[in-house]
């Protein structure tokens, strides 16, 4: 059966498990450097090392992101909470345990908002999100022989965000994914690099057939590092647990791996054989306590919000869904949106400034807004004399726009008057201009007079180009028309 086929019988539920490494100066509860890239195994201390008589120190940090996020989340904060350690064996974490919180997560409940697939605005319903510390990672592919182990990562703090099973389909999943890497974003408490494994994913998924509620044996597609894999995973899934229940064969519960190169999730162990991982509350560290004033904090401290900034554009600047996407889609677009709105009120051309020349001009130039060398404010003045009718649209994007680039202090109306830009729409002078060229091309002026209306754009041509642009498009328009029947 195709995709299509088994969406008609089945109905897709998964879950998904975010880990976010976040982005803190020192680890979780060591003052290790938190840096992605450095060479391997220098920023271990005994304590990221697990030696014996060393003692955790919790970063305070890792709390105040973790609180943004569930803020942000509408999600309840836990007031009083404890760590617990989960015990495994696995070389890549020398302490034999991870501490991470088990039966009092900072968070519960909230929810992230996404598209849904009729493209209605729908709530994706958060389990929990919960502290805890990253592994060191075990490197595969650098050795012939051996697998090497980079403990750097060892002690990292994270968030595990777990949504409920509401997603129903990987369109939706694909969406959710990209909400909570635009969230943490924003929130600035993680970078959301999947490909560097900052932000991993863990996806649950069954199915059921259509009209039942009662959910489906599930599997688990460990560590995705790609929202596209995780959309090509969810599918693949779906066919195979549709193929699967179809031959009336059983659907095991295990976790499976996703591989890219064949675009299909291989059986990787049993959940029967999944760990005891014997949690106990972590004896060396405190219980934590959040208070009202802590949480009044950092609810002063929260930066702008894609969703919030969203709804502004809409219901307040009167932008379209479409604008106020793009313009959200990327925390440092939109704050040079906001500080671009504080200078100048044509939202919709500060809009189009963003959209077309400027987001071009980063594209061109590989570039992201924060190395972009024109101040907003300097935007706003061109939208002044442009709306003004000092200097038209075009020559501002295709000419006094690239000049701005490169001298960004130099005025543009200042730039404008000496390069002759300035709008011609002094009828006497054009007038003239307009009689001249006429005299200079009395074919075509004959031609024209007689009513051959396709020569417009060639008389059009030929004053624009006398005036390098600056004639005003609908004064000349009007000109010619009067000045040919004159003669
Ligand atoms: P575990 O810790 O073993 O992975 P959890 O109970 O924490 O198990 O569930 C993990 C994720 O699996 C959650 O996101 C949850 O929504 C999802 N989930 C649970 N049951 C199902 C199911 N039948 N189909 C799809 N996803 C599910
Ligand atoms: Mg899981």
């Amino acid at each position: 059966m195709n995709l299509n086929e088994v969406l008609e019988k089945y109905t897709p539920v998964i879950g998904l498990e975010i880990h976010a490494q976040l982005n803190t100066k020192s680890k979780a509860y060591s003052t290790d450097v938190n840096e992605f890239g450095a060479i391997p195994n220098t920023n271990v201390s005994p304590t990221s090392l697990g030696h014996p008589g060393t003692l955790p120190v919790f970063n305070g940090t890792t709390l105040q992101y973790a609180v943004r996020l569930g803020l942000a989340c509408k999600s309840k904060i836990t007031r009083e909470m404890h760590f617990d350690r989960k015990n495994y064996f696995y070389a890549d974490m020398p302490k034999g345990y991870q501490i991470t919180q088990d039966k009092t997560p900072i968070c519960t409940g909230g929810g992230i908002l996404i598209k849904g697939d009729n493209g209605e605005e729908r709530s994706i319903e958060l389990t929990r999100i919960h502290m805890e510390e990253d592994s060191g990672k075990s490197i595969h592919d650098m050795d012939p022989f051996d697998t090497l182990i980079d403990l750097n990562r060892a002690g990292v703090p994270l968030v595990e965000i777990v949504t409920e099973p509401v997603l129903k389909s990987a369109k939706e999943a694909y969406n959710y994914l990209s909400e909570v890497r635009k969230l943490v974003r924003y929130l600035g408490i993680c970078d959301g690099n999947m490909e560097e494994g900052s932000m991993r994913c863990d996806v649950n998924i069954s199915i059921m057939p259509k009209g039942t509620t009662e959910f489906g044996q599930r599997v688990e597609i460990k560590n995705m590092n790609s929202i596209r894999n995780v959309a090509k995973a969810i599918e693949f899934e779906i066919i195979r647990h549709a193929g699967l229940i179809e031959k009336g064969d059983k659907i095991e519960q295990e976790t499976r791996n996703y591989d890219a190169g064949t675009n299909s999730t291989i059986g990787m162990r049993l959940k029967e054989d999944a760990h005891d991982y014997r949690y106990f509350p972590e004896p060396d560290l405190t219980k934590l306590v959040v208070t009202d004033d802590y949480i009044e904090q950092i609810k002063a401290s929260m930066p702008p919000l894609p969703n919030d900034l969203f709804k502004k554009y809409v219901n307040e600047l009167k932008l379209s869904e479409y604008d106020a996407y793009n313009l959200t889609d990327d925390k440092g677009i939109a704050l040079y949106f906001e500080e671009l709105i504080t200078n100048t009120n044509n939202y919709k051309s500060a809009a189009n400034w963003m959209m077309g020349s400027i987001k071009s001009y980063l594209n061109q130039n590989a570039l992201t807004i924060e190395d972009f060398p024109i101040k907003a404010i300097k935007i706003a003045e061109l939208i002044k004399i442009i709306d003004n009718g000092d200097i038209n649209n075009s020559i501002a994007t295709q000419k006094l726009f690239p000049l701005l680039i490169e001298n960004p202090d130099l005025s543009p109306l200042k730039i404008a008057k000496e390069n002759n830009w300035i709008t011609q729409n002094d009828s006497n002078e054009l007038e003239s201009i307009i009689l001249a060229i006429f005299k200079a091309n009395p074919e075509e002026a004959d031609r024209f007079k007689n009513g051959d209306k396709k020569l417009t754009g060639f008389f059009m041509g030929k004053i624009m180009k006398e005036t390098k642009g600056a004639a005003d498009p609908k004064t000349t328009a009007q000109l010619i028309n009067k000045v040919i029947n004159n003669i």
